[in-house]
């Protein structure tokens, strides 16, 4: 396997490079992703009609690598770019491409994925939340959850129950939503860390037009797909790793260690070499998927290991920085432990660990698959 940019990847490179050392971030994220957009970072391999570069995959991970590299934050319309843009440009009409796109891509609007509820999350075409025609549109009701961003989005991508008399998949429809529409409320959920990045958001008679339907009623299984496919590539690929990286952590357990007694010195040591390969292992895995966009395909399972695996990995390693500061360590001043809370979140935003393993279990491995009671059977 060659991990080698080809020449026309490391110009791309070095111009990628040069522009971030000149342009610090600014304060307002809206403002620095609308930098990065004017200057062709952002949505580099959407179709330039989408208000994209029509650029490849891998000049998208380029500056993924290089923006990660300087430690700068990622852009704040991250779901947008991510999952929602992608399921607007493949289900939506050429009105809403029109309307939608090149605004997310440069952050005038920001975007929420409004699919996770109280009682469906791995089960997600289990939801509830519903969708009845009136008024020459739909009217909708229900709740969702741990909706990213939503106190702060302009619209977001509604996954609701159009037809209960059929089996789960069959009977969903996605829509756009517009957020500051009456009957939509927001309330914010604090997360342990201090942050309240995520929110519940209550749906109460909400009146959307069928000219913000995305693909056909009773297809949102099928839309929910392209959504959740884009989640996968851009968790856990390209070489960007979650969490800490392995080199910072050997630096920070270098420079403590010292401090411990001489047993705990060799069990910190033994974790260290142990968590690093995993790390190394996990970014590999990465590259693996980044070889394939590169040769025009599109990954498969190694989106799944490649989250699992960098997902563990990075948490060994964070607990370990933790433990070795030991007595040092506060929350808010402290990246590791700030990170230590984050953490148990990616093992479980876009499909948890058990998930994913059930994934390699039944498509990598062969395993037989899960029994699955409700299958074929109408939803209500
Ligand atoms: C940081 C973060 C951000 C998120 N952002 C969004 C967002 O923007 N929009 C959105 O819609 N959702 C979002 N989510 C929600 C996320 O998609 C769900 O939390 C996730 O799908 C799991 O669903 P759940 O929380 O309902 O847990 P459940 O599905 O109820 O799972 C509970 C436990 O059971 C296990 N389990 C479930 N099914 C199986 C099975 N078949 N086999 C073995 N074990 C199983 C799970 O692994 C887990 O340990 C976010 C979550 C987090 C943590």
């Amino acid at each position: 396997m060659d991990f080698d940019d080809t020449p026309d990847e490391a110009a791309w490179r070095a111009s990628v490079r040069t522009f971030l050392s000149q342009h610090r971030a600014v304060d307002d994220p809206r403002a620095w992703q609308a930098t990065l957009y004017e200057a062709g970072f952002v949505g580099v391999a959407w179709p330039v009609a989408a208000g994209g570069r029509g650029g490849t995959p891998m000049q998208q991970a380029i500056v993924d690598q290089e923006m990660a590299k300087l430690g700068l934050p990622a852009l704040i319309n991250l779901i947008g770019i991510g999952m929602c843009g992608p399921t607007v440009m493949m289900h939506g009409s050429d009105d809403q491409r029109e309307r939608y796109l090149k605004r997310l891509l440069r952050a005038d609007d920001l975007w929420c994925q409004l699919f996770s509820e109280p009682a469906a999350g791995s089960d997600l075409a289990g939801l509830r939340t519903r969708a009845v025609r009136d008024d020459g549109g739909w009217r909708i009701n229900g709740q969702k959850v741990w909706t990213t961003l939503a106190h702060l989005a302009d619209y977001g991508i509604l996954l609701t129950r159009t037809d209960p008399a059929v089996p789960k998949h069959r009977g969903l429809t996605m829509f756009v939503v517009d957020m500051k529409a009456p009957g939509v409320t927001v309330r914010p959920l604090k997360q342990m860390n201090g942050d309240a990045h995520f929110n519940e958001v209550f749906f109460d008679d909400v009146l959307v037009p069928d000219t913000e339907r995305l693909g056909e009623p009773g297809e949102g299984w099928r839309v929910a797909l392209t959504t959740l496919m884009s989640e996968r590539l851009s968790l856990g690929g390209g070489g960007t790793s979650i969490g800490p990286k392995p080199e910072a952590v050997a630096r920070h357990v270098a420079e403590h260690i010292g401090a411990l007694p001489a047993d705990r010195q060799v069990l910190a040591r033994q974790e260290l070499g142990r968590g690093y390969v995993a790390a190394l292992g996990a970014r590999y895995t990465g590259y693996r998927q980044l070889s394939k966009l590169s040769r025009g395909e599109l990954p498969g399972p190694e989106a799944s290991a490649g989250k699992l695996s960098g997902t563990r990995s990075a948490r060994d390693l964070t607990d370990l920085a933790v433990r070795v500061l030991g007595g040092d360590a506060r929350v808010g001043d402290n990246i590791w432990q700030n990170m230590q809370a984050v953490l148990p979140g990616m093992a479980i935003a876009g499909g948890s660990d058990q998930v994913l393993r059930n994934i390699i279990g039944e498509r990598v491995l062969g395993l037989p698959a899960e029994p699955r009671v409700d299958k074929g059977v109408d939803w209500r």
